[in-house]
């Protein structure tokens, strides 16, 4: 792991780097500077010291021996290793030298300061002496005995310690300044990243807390320096962050709002199929209890038919296809899918398309129900008219038989035009529907007249039991038709000798009409559906007493047309309570 290094330590690094960096170059630099001009001004001397010595060499006519003398004498107050060296390299005299030691000494003529004073008239050299083993700065000019013909170079010399201590001198200052340097540089950059460690600290901690706890506070702006202008900043930063999240926000609650609202599925997945967004709606039409975001879709909806479709959609392919969800009962759901533009997934839009399957099944069983039943008596009356023209006619005992089959079928016929049109009216809302507060008893005692004749005939009871006072609210015309066909129903499906109730009753501020009879009784499997077109209990039987099978479908209609209700309950021991809930008790006052 790097090791984490705070503004503080950085600083103290840094500011150490630049004091050891300017310690360094300002010493070799002020190293090189002393040591030239400490040799230039060793050189510009020890050049005045061998002038001198030349001079006096070349005015003092003494033997050689004098010389080495000489070397010696002047040597001392010039504080300088004096040496004469002849033509030939022989070394005359020598201020360290004397005697034996003196003769012992190797000829110097191959030494480079004397080279150079022989050919150039002066000659500097600085190197270890070979015979003192110590580092000389060497300056040697050549000299001329013309008394004795003797000519020679006279050299002087001066150890280098002094410029080497100097060096050493200057180092120690550099170190010692060096160290001062740090320390204040310590010092320094200790205050300095304190402040700012503490600044930039508290500053973090603002920004920490403000992210944590939402707090809206501002951060605190303590100076005009950079730190002041990043408080600044940060400041501006969360202002527009927080506007910046205002926004989304409203806007995202108006984007749920609206998939909340619609009564279509929405259903949002990634890449990975994994379900991003399911609105309410989806969740009701497919049955799924919570949300679960990041599920797949094959795990919380295994339908085939609607992963094939996600596959599609993810793969640029939008579509659309119908299938049925597992719950009970099953619903139709009418799906498209289309890839999500700019983001990677898919959008499925649910519709369920139950209801409208059901009305297109029921019309088209309807139009299938209504050719059939047209059919059949149309057939009969060509088959009873083919069998007269065949010479039935002729016949008058049978042509008679026919011509009444015929007659039958042709009412047959119609009754089904007649109630076809009457249900097509009342769909199509053509049916004029005027409500009112109208009184029951006198409709009802129309409608028992005009079925007592038939009654008679089966000897049949019809008993009726209505306060003279009810009122409902109802269209007359359309109240007459539905008791008609409950009361003829109840007549037709009753056997002989049987026993029919109409009732009328108050029900808290309803009105309920009842159509009891003693016949055959529906059995609960058919109680839902008789009230469908052309659904009947016994085909048989509905032909025989001249139904149509859309009696009760019209009474259903116009019954729901006046703000009303129907339905069948079974009477006791048996036969059929047949039933019209009405508005409106008693007229109002
Ligand atoms: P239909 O013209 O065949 O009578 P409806 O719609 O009036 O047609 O009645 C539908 C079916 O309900 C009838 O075919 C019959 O089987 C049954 N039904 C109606 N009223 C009664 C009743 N009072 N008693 C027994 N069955 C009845």
């Amino acid at each position: 792991m790097p090791l984490r290094m705070g503004v503080r330590g950085k600083l103290f690094l840094v500011s150490v780097a630049l004091v050891l960096a300017v310690v360094f170059l300002a010493g070799v630099y002020l190293e090189g500077q002393l040591v030239e001009w400490a040799q230039t001004r060793a050189e510009v001397e020890l050049q005045g010291h061998a002038r001198l010595v030349r001079v006096l060499l070349e005015h003092q006519q003494d033997g050689d021996d004098d010389l080495d003398a000489l070397a010696d004498r002047v040597a001392a107050p010039i504080d300088a290793r004096v040496t004469i060296i002849g033509a030939d390299g022989r070394v005359l005299g020598d201020s360290e030298f004397a005697g034996a030691g003196l003769r012992g000494l190797e000829p110097h003529g191959d030494r480079p300061e004397v080279i150079s004073a022989l050919r150039d008239g002066q000659g500097v050299a600085r190197r270890t002496s070979a015979s003192l083993t110590t580092e000389m700065l060497y300056v040697a000019l050549p000299f001329k005995r013309p008394g004795e013909g003797l000519e020679g170079v006279v050299r002087v010399a001066r150890p280098l310690r002094e410029v080497d201590a100097a060096v050493r001198r200057l180092w120690l200052a550099f170190a010692v300044a060096g160290v001062f340097a740090i320390g204040g540089a310590v010092l320094l950059s200790a205050l300095a990243s304190h402040y700012l460690s503490r600044t930039l600290r508290g500053l973090v901690q603002d920004a920490r807390r403000m992210v944590e706890t939402g707090d809206k506070s501002k951060l605190l702006v303590g100076s005009q320096d950079e730190i002041g202008g990043l408080a600044g900043s940060l400041n501006r930063m969360a202002d527009e962050l927080e506007g910046a999240v205002a926004t989304l926000s409203v806007e995202r609650t108006r984007f749920e709002a609206v998939l909340e609202s619609m009564d279509e599925g929405v259903l949002a997945l990634n890449q990975h199929q994994q379900l991003t967004m399911i609105n309410r709606a989806a969740l009701g039409l497919l049955s799924l209890s919570t949300e679960h975001d990041g599920d797949t879709l094959a795990e919380r909806i295994p339908i085939p038919t609607l992963h094939e479709l996600v596959v599609h959609a993810l793969a640029g392919q939008p579509e659309r296809r119908e299938f049925e969800t597992l719950t009970t009962p099953p619903r139709q759901i009418l799906a498209s899918a289309s890839p999500l533009r700019n983001l990677q997934g898919a959008v499925v839009v649910l519709h369920d398309v139950t209801e409208i399957r059901r009305l297109e099944r029921i019309r088209r069983d309807f139009v299938a129900n209504v050719s059939h039943e047209l059919r059949t008596p149309v057939s009969i009356i060509r088959l009873n008219a083919e069998t007269l023209l065949d010479g039935a006619l002729e016949r008058p005992e049978v042509a008679r038989k026919f011509l009444e089959a015929q007659m039958r079928n042709a009412d047959r016929l119609a009754a089904l035009v007649s109630d076809l049109l009457e249900i097509s009216r009342i769909e199509a809302g053509t049916y004029e529907i005027h409500c009112d507060f109208i009184r029951v008893a006198p409709i009802v005692e129309r409608i028992v007249d005009s079925v007592q004749q038939i009654a008679d005939e089966k000897h049949m009871t019809v008993r009726c039991e209505v306060p003279p006072d009810i009122s409902a609210w109802a269209d007359a015309e359309a109240l007459e038709h539905v008791l008609l066909n409950l009361v003829d129903n109840a007549v037709k499906y009753t056997p002989p000798e049987g026993k029919i109730a109409v009732r009328v009753r108050a029900e808290g501020e309803r009105v309920r009409i009842e159509v009891e009879d003693n016949g055959p009784g529906i059995e609960p499997r058919h109680r839902a559906r008789i009230f469908e077109r052309f659904y009947r209990v016994d085909k048989g039987r509905s032909r025989e007493v001249g139904g149509t099978g859309l009696g009760l479908a019209i009474v259903k209609h116009l019954a729901e047309a006046m703000d009303g209700s129907v339905g069948v309950e079974p009477a006791t021991p048996h036969g059929s309570i047949f039933w019209v809930l009405l508005g409106g008790a008693a007229e109002p006052e």
